[in-house]
């Protein structure tokens, strides 16, 4: 089976990185922590001028790489598809690259897409999309298997929702 897998806040704690890091950005603009992420402008300044440094440490989920390893054993094939473009960095394609790489995680494909995946699911042959978007699990609902990645325990009501990396090889029997 090809799984696509989102990255931030399904592969990294993103959210945790910015939380950690912006801090010093709120207090020198001197705006609330709503006015930078509703305010594109003042989002994208941010994570552009402190990108190297918020992923320069970031985490990986809990579990995360374990399970992924052993998806990969099972012999599945790995796609990391991730809504990031060039607005928060000049190479995000090879800075992304860099940050996963770290981390040994064994993927056959990083994908960027736009906001929307599932044309970039379809074009992967993608079987099953893991995802912490709400916005993303709707969109392909119906249309492609999608596990919502919800640790915030946001979504109880879901079908196909977990919170943790564990309860996503549960979820699949075990072995898929
Ligand atoms: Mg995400």
């Amino acid at each position: 089976m090809r799984i696509g897998i989102d990255l931030d806040d399904t592969i990294f704690c993103t959210t945790e990185q910015y939380k950690k890091y912006q801090t010093d950005y709120l207090l020198k603009q001197n705006i609330s922590v709503d006015e930078l992420w509703s305010n594109r402008e003042y989002r994208v300044d941010f994570i552009k001028s402190n990108i190297e440094t918020i992923f320069s440490d970031v985490r990986l989920k809990e579990d995360c790489l374990k399970i992924i390893n052993k998806l990969k054993n099972d012999g599945n094939e790995i796609y990391i598809i991730t809504a990031r473009n060039n607005d928060y960095c000049d190479h995000m394609y090879a800075f992304t690259k860099r940050s996963i790489d770290r981390f040994n995680i064994p993927y056959t494909k990083l994908v960027l897409t736009e906001k929307f995946k599932l044309k970039s699911c379809i074009e992967n042959n993608i079987n099953l999309m893991i995802d912490d978007s709400k916005y993303i699990y709707d969109e392909l609902n119906d249309k492609i298997k999608t596990i919502l990645f919800d640790d915030k325990r946001k979504y109880l009501d879901q079908k196909d929702r977990v919170s943790s990396w564990n309860e996503i090889y549960d979820l699949l029997g075990g072995k898929v």
